[in-house]
């Protein structure tokens, strides 16, 4: 993410999850460059699955496209099975890496430990960074989510290369976005523990983009199922853009 003088950039990314083959991710690409081509004042990045990350990174060089990795473990090499490393992610000449979503926290066993470590490891070696926070419903219900944005947030530091994402847990795939206060009220709490971009995330889509992006503390979207589609997410891509 950029600054200007006025503010920060909006910076829309789409977390493709486990979704599209090299095939569909080079379809998809085809499209979206155009779409956004003359899009002004909204930084744009794409998170495809680790396997399309060569295509993606190809297809978008010299575009204002970004490419980032979904994941990245926090060692440089070694015997983690399964895992890919900072190093590999730069030689690839992807920009940056999601950190702590949590499908991850929630199926893969991440914790704020392990997504401090992955953070200061993807700094270190010249990556860009989402790091994801957010509280789930019975959190929420509970009375909990300062607690558990302020635990989350507490093992990260500030870095230029840095944002966070705000992903309430219950409105993530759901359908459920938070209102715009719900919003609001999170984002300048995070932003009154750490000096950051903050995005949002949970359901996003080309009706409610505008509304969120426009409030004073939200600097963007990190965008999951409505970000599969090309003309839902360059839509929601220029809703940012007027914000
Ligand atoms: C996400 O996975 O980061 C996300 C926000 O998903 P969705 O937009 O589908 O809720």
């Amino acid at each position: 993410m950029s600054s200007t003088g006025t503010g920060r950039t909006p910076f829309i990314a789409g977390n493709w999850k486990m979704n599209k083959t090299v095939s569909e991710a080079e379809e998809f690409i085809a499209a979206l460059l155009p779409r956004v081509s003359s899009v002004q004042g909204v930084d744009v990045a794409v998170c495809p699955p680790y396997l399309d990350l060569q295509a993606m990174v190809d297809s978008t060089r010299g575009s204002r496209v970004q490419v980032y990795a979904q994941n990245m473990h926090h060692a440089a090499d070694g015997a983690f099975t399964g895992e890919v490393s900072a190093p590999m992610l730069r030689e690839l000449g992807v920009y940056g890496t999601i950190v702590g979503h949590s499908e991850r926290r929630q199926y893969f066993g991440e914790t704020d430990e392990t997504v401090a470590r992955r953070t200061e490891a993807a700094l270190e070696h010249g990556l860009h960074v989402v790091a994801c926070v957010g509280e789930t419903e019975a959190e929420r219900e509970a009375g909990q989510t300062e607690d558990v944005l302020r635990r989350q947030v507490s093992v990260l530091s500030a870095d230029d290369s840095m944002v966070i994402a705000y992903e309430p847990v219950w409105a993530i795939g759901t359908g459920k976005t938070a209102t715009p206060e719900i919003a609001q009220e999170a984002h300048a709490f995070i932003k009154s523990l750490i000096d950051a971009p903050v995005l949002y995330g949970g359901s996003v889509n080309l009706e409610n983009a505008a509304e969120l992006c426009a409030l004073p503390d939200i600097d963007g979207a990190l965008v999951g199922g409505a970000s599969l589609h090309v003309e839902s997410f360059a839509a929601i891509c220029r809703a940012a853009s007027h914000s």
